[in-house]
C-alpha cells in the first residue's frame, strides 16, 4: 500500500498528540504513592463545641505537622472566666461531612466557637469524662504534693483522676473526696515499687472503659483544655502514644521478651516525669505485657524503669511509634526558658530543684514566688480566675 509522505507525517503527529494526551491522563496514577509516616494521622475538621458559651472569645486553633502538635500563637485568652474549658467537647464531623481522602492532608483544626452541639451524634464528642487521668504519688508526698494537685487542676476532673499511692490516707480521701488509690506497691523508689503502681494504673486504666488513658507524676500541672485539644483529632481506637521523649535519642535493650536477649532493641519512650497518653485501642494490644501484674514481669525482663518499659511493650513489641509532643513538661528541661505567653497553651508542666536552683516556670499573677513556689496557683487562677481562692480581679473603673 502507497501512502504519500504527507499523509504519513499527519498520521504521525495525530498519533504522537493522542499519545501524549493518554501519557497526561495516566500520570497522576502512575505517580508513586506519596510517603507515609507510620505515625498515627490525627483525623480532620474537628470543631469543638463549648456548651454555653455564648460569650466565649478564645480562638483555640490547633495545627498539627506529621505527628507533633502545635498549639498556635495567637491563641488568646479572654479575661473572662475559664471555668467552661472543662465543658469543651470536640465534635468530628470527618465520616459524615469530611472527605476521609483528606485525612493525611487537611493539618487545621479549626474550632467553632458557640457552636452549639444540638444535631450532633453523641460518640463523636471527646469530653473531659473521657479520659482516665492516673497521677502517681507516694504517702509522704500527700501533704506537700498532692494537696496542691487536689486543690487545683484535679478539682476540675475530679470524677476521672486516680491517685495511685503506697499508703492509707483516709483524712485526706474524706477531707477532699479525691479518688485515692492505695496500690500496696513499696514505698520505695524503686524501679519494682514504681513499675507496681504503674501495673495498677494499667488495671484501673482497662476497667474504668474510658478512652484515653493519661499518667502524670505528682509533681505536675495538667492544663485540661490543652489536653482535650491535643487529644481530640485521633480517635480512641487509633493506635496513639503521645508524649515527650527526656533523651534526644532512643534507647537500647537487651531484647529478652521476644528473643533470649542476644539482640537488642532501640525505642523511644516517653517520659514519665512529664506525662504521656495512651488510646484505649493501644491500651488494650499492651495487655499480653502490661495487665495483671504482667506489666511488672516485662520490666523486670529488661531491667528498665516503669516509664521504659511502656515505650518498649509500645514501639519495640508493638511497633507503634511514638508522637512526640513538646506540649509536656517534666523538670527535666530548665522550665524557666518556656516563653511566659505560651505556658497556658502547654498541656503538662512541673517544677523542681528546690534545693539549690529553682527551675519553675515563669509566669506573673496572684501570687508571688514565696506564696506559691511551684507557680501551680498562679497558672490556675489564670485558667480559672473566678476560683474562690484566687485573687480577685481589680477593677480599676471603680471609683
Ligand atoms: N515516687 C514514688 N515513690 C517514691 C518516690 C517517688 O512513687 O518513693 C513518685 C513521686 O510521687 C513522683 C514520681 O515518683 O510521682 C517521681 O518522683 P520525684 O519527682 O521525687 O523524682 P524525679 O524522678 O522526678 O526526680
Ligand atoms: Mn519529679
Amino acid at each position: 500500500m502507497h501512502i504519500a509522505p504527507v499523509g504519513l507525517s499527519k498520521f504521525c503527529f495525530l498519533f504522537s498528540l493522542t499519545f501524549c494526551g493518554l501519557l497526561l491522563l495516566l500520570l497522576p496514577t502512575l505517580k508513586p504513592p506519596a510517603h507515609q509516616l507510620d505515625l498515627p494521622q490525627p483525623r480532620p475538621q474537628i470543631r469543638v463545641a463549648q456548651k454555653d458559651l455564648s460569650h466565649h472569645t478564645r480562638p483555640p486553633l490547633l495545627s498539627v505537622h506529621a505527628g507533633e502538635t502545635v498549639l498556635a500563637k495567637e491563641l488568646s485568652r479572654s479575661s473572662a472566666d475559664k471555668e467552661e474549658y472543662t465543658n469543651t467537647a470536640v465534635i468530628r464531623n470527618d465520616e459524615r461531612e469530611g472527605d476521609s481522602n483528606q485525612q493525611n492532608t487537611e493539618p487545621l483544626i479549626g474550632v467553632k466557637v458557640g457552636d452549639g452541639l444540638s444535631g450532633s451524634k453523641s460518640h463523636d464528642l471527646l469530653e473531659l469524662k473521657d479520659i482516665f487521668i492516673a497521677v502517681k504519688t507516694t504517702r509522704k508526698y500527700h501533704k506537700s504534693r498532692l494537696e496542691l494537685l487536689i486543690q487545683t487542676w484535679v478539682s476540675k476532673a475530679k470524677e476521672q483522676t486516680y491517685m495511685f499511692t503506697d499508703g492509707e490516707d483516709k483524712d485526706l480521701e474524706k477531707r477532699t473526696g479525691a479518688n485515692i488509690i492505695n496500690t500496696n506497691c513499696s514505698a520505695a523508689h524503686t524501679r519494682q515499687a514504681l513499675c507496681c503502681k504503674m501495673s495498677v494504673e494499667y488495671d484501673k486504666f482497662i476497667e474504668s472503659q474510658k478512652k484515653w488513658f493519661c499518667h502524670v507524676d505528682d509533681d505536675n500541672y495538667v492544663i485540661l483544655p490543652s489536653l482535650l485539644l491535643l487529644l481530640s483529632p485521633y480517635h480512641h481506637s487509633q493506635d496513639v502514644y503521645l508524649g515527650r521523649p527526656s533523651l534526644d535519642h532512643p534507647i537500647e535493650a537487651a531484647e529478652k521478651v521476644k528473643s533470649d536477649g542476644s539482640v537488642s532493641v532501640k525505642f523511644w519512650f516517653a517520659t514519665g516525669g512529664a506525662g504521656f497518653c495512651i488510646s484505649r485501642g493501644l491500651a488494650l494490644k499492651m495487655s499480653p505485657w502490661a495487665s495483671l501484674g504482667n506489666f511488672i514481669s516485662t520490666a523486670e525482663k529488661i531491667r528498665l524503669p516503669d516509664d521504659c518499659t511502656i515505650g518498649y511493650i509500645i514501639e519495640a513489641l508493638l511497633e507503634v511509634t511514638l508522637t512526640h509532643t513538646p506540649l509536656f513538661h517534666s523538670h527535666l528541661e530548665n522550665l524557666q526558658k518556656l516563653p511566659t505567653d505560651s505556658v497556658l497553651e502547654q498541656v503538662t508542666l512541673s517544677y523542681g530543684g528546690f534545693e539549690n536552683r529553682r527551675n519553675v516556670i515563669s509566669i506573673v499573677g496572684g501570687f508571688s514566688l514565696a506564696e506559691d513556689p511551684t507557680r501551680f496557683k498562679t497558672v490556675h487562677c489564670l485558667l480559672y480566675p473566678n476560683t474562690d481562692w484566687c485573687p480577685k480581679l481589680k477593677d480599676h473603673h471603680k471609683n
